[in-house]
């Protein structure tokens, strides 16, 4: 199945569908993949052929969806910029993949001055301001292609994408997708999921992510109706959903939790809006019953770079005594819990590592032979999350195995202090890291960030995790920053909480 012919099956099907929603632009189906066909020609006539690694520098727009399905068409391989990475990060990724052409906003232009450098790239494009001289113009390249439907000889098992992960553990790795892998994940996401023909999916997260570009197939396969967002605002977000008519939308957990605490949002007339999937990072349980009282059902998924946007889901139709979960493998996957130490297959219920195996599992990581090698063995993508399989087949996942540390000799998973500290009145945000220490080995320090007009205390905090969890868990150290370090996607970055408050 190649990627570029889910959009010509939706045009013969539903060309008047609307497509893609941004602030400036509406589509149908067949505008689409019109500008998508003359674009694909462009690329060809400016010499980009199959195979060939093509990034994107934007933020989330319809432009982005043409620039997509275009290289798809020519079986050229996209690589999707994450926006706020600096120079450095996205030279290593551009040499990392030997990028031939980098498609650009106007507002990264200066970083793409400078990321002309690479010598690689053969030539840049503007998706932007017609007056910049220095490269050729997307929309100049889209007006002069001919909209009749490219050919290009790929396979399914061809790749696709080249993503790089979002780094929270080490340097970013370039994730291998084929056609037929996305395809797959899109696939078994739609089977699992209530999704409807016509539904209007809200993506306020990155097109550039591993989740918006799974939806940008899933809308197309189905036929529904993308609406992006450039930059997430709460207040905004539930204005779009009442005017839109918004069916369902994707959040990352912070923003789950902002737009819960928008003044007023349940007086706005959202019925329309059936779930809002959520993951990324664990989403708090009490979030999820606060959502469901007003019936709106929170979409627990749990899924990596590697394995695509979702591997297992849950949600409320599982009954809400699984909202700790996340509920049981999609369609086309099988989990196992591995034991890190031995490598034996553990019973349900007990804690080690997830492995996963589908058939949209990566290739590999792209020229990273050792890191590929350490990630699939025998057809298993190991995730390096621990988790466990309790005896109904539903999934938890209980930190990262390297977030995990020993403390004078007992196992302590940040996730588990996190989630009970999170509870706590007069705490917004929270984060637990394991720090050398002399006696125990690791010992755990608490990071907090305040509510406004909080007065917790460093005694208040110990006492309550006194109460609820055993000692060594949360140790003695608490210390209060003003703001929680978070990476593009809203997770906690704890590679800085390290490198900027240990050292100090
Ligand atoms: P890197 O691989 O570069 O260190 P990353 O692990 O954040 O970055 P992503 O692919 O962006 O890479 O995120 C996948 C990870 O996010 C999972 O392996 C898991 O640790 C975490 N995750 C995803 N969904 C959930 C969820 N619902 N609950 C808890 N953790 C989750």
């Amino acid at each position: 199945m190649l990627l570029g012919n889910l959009l010509v099956d939706r045009v013969r099907v539903t060309p008047n569908l609307e497509a893609i929603v941004d602030p400036q632009n509406r589509s149908t189906y067949e505008e689409l993949n019109t500008r998508v066909n003359q674009l694909a020609n462009g690329l060809i006539n400016l010499g980009v052929q199959s195979g060939d690694r093509v990034a994107i520098l934007s933020k989330n727009c319809q432009d982005m969806l043409i620039v997509y399905y275009a290289l798809w068409k020519i079986g050229a391989i996209l690589v999707p910029l994450n926006t706020r990475l600096n120079v450095e990060e996205l030279c290593y990724m551009l040499e990392n993949c030997q990028a031939k052409v980098v498609i650009y906003d106007e507002d990264y232009k200066e970083c793409c001055d400078r990321l002309r450098e690479i010598s690689s790239i053969h030539f840049m494009i503007n998706m932007g301001n017609e007056n910049n001289l220095d490269d050729f113009h997307l929309h100049t390249i889209i007006d002069q292609g001919s909209s009749e439907e490219p050919f290009c000889d790929i396979q399914p098992i061809d790749p696709a994408v080249i993503i790089y992960t979002s780094g929270t553990t080490g340097r970013p790795k370039g994730v291998v997708h084929s056609h037929v892998s996305l395809f797959e994940n899109a696939l078994g996401s739609l089977l699992s999921g209530s999704y409807r023909e016509g539904d209007r999916y809200l993506v306020p997260l990155p097109l550039f992510h591993i989740s918006g570009l799974i939806i940008t197939l899933m809308s197309v396969l189905h036929g529904m109706t993308m609406l992006t967002m450039s930059e997430f605002n709460p207040v905004y977000t539930w204005e779009i959903i009442e005017k839109e008519r918004i069916t369902m939308m994707t959040a990352v957990p912070i923003m789950l939790k902002v737009m819960y605490q928008v003044p007023g949002w349940i007086e706005r007339d959202i019925s329309s809006l059936r779930f809002i999937s959520s993951g990324g990072t664990f989403v708090p349980e009490e979030l999820i019953r606060a959502y469901h009282e007003f019936g709106i059902s929170i979409l627990q998924v749990y899924g990596c770079t590697e394995h695509g946007i979702a591997t297992a889901y849950r949600s409320d139709r599982m009954g809400m005594d699984k909202c700790h979960t996340m509920g049981r493998e999609i369609h086309f996957t099988k989990a196992k819990i591995v034991s890190p130490i031995t490598g034996e297959v553990l019973p349900p219920g007990k804690v080690g590592e997830i492995a996963l195996k589908g058939s949209h599992s990566i290739i590999g990581y792209w020229d990273n032979p050792e890191e590929t090698a350490k990630a699939l063995k025998d057809g298993w993508l190991y995730t390096g999350d621990l988790g466990k399989i309790d005896k109904d087949g539903y999934l938890t996942v209980v930190d990262r195995l390297k977030d995990m540390f020993v403390c004078g000799g007992e196992n302590v998973y940040p996730a588990e202090v996190e989630a009970i500290l999170l509870a706590l009145k007069g705490v917004k945000e929270v984060a637990v890291v394991g720090v050398p220490d002399d006696k125990l080995g690791e010992a755990p320090r608490v990071f907090i960030v305040k509510e406004p007009n909080s007065d917790l205390r460093k005694e208040d905090i110990l006492k309550y995790c006194y109460g609820r969890l055993a000692l060594f868990k949360c140790g003695e150290e608490v210390q209060f920053i003003d703001q929680m370090p978070r990476n593009t996607i809203g997770k906690v970055d704890k590679k800085i909480l390290r490198e900027k408050y240990l050292s100090s």
